[in-house]
């Protein structure tokens, strides 16, 4: 099994019943959750005027692999209305995979872990609340 955590955003609409909607998508589909921050506000970064967002970290366990659960990522974020696929720009849910165990991968369509992710205080701010020595070790390997 791999351990995954992944960020969950949203800022449009009811964004906390957007978030628990996707959770519940991951589970039906045979995935465990076995870490959930809280929910913060954030103000959005970039992109065109918008909402605040929503953001939260969940870890995960699965089978899956990389390819296979951005798969199902995008899969859930298509069935959970997300249309506008601007980037930076306003959704009811982005699912995106921050780490998955200690793999590092580019391909065509998925980069491991997450290339912004660093820089995003509504990234690390969740994930440090249920994964303290993941993020204390993000800012040791390259410096
Ligand atoms: P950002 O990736 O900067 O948070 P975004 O989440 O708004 O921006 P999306 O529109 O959700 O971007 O996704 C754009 C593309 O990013 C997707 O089509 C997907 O193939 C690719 N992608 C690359 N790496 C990842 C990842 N780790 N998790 C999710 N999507 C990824
Ligand atoms: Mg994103
Ligand atoms: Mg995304």
């Amino acid at each position: 099994m791999a351990k995954v955590y992944i960020g969950l955003g949203s800022n449009i609409g009811n964004r906390q019943q957007h978030i628990k909607n996707a959770i519940h998508e991951l589970k039906a589909k045979g995935i465990s959750i076995i870490a959930q921050s809280s929910l913060i506000e954030t103000d959005p970064q970039g992109g065109p005027l918008q909402g605040k967002y929503l953001n939260g970290v969940i870890a995960i366990e699965t089978n899956l692999s990389p390819d296979e659960l951005l798969h199902l990522t995008q899969s859930i974020e298509q069935k959970l209305g997300r249309r506008h696929r601007e980037r930076n720009g306003p959704r009811t849910i982005d699912l995106d995979i921050l780490l998955y165990d200690q793999v590092t991968l580019t391909n065509s369509h998925l980069t491991v872990p997450h290339p912004r992710m660093k820089e995003r205080d509504f990234v690390l701010k969740p994930l440090s609340e249920i994964a303290p020595e993941i993020v204390k070790d993000l800012f040791h390997e390259n410096h």
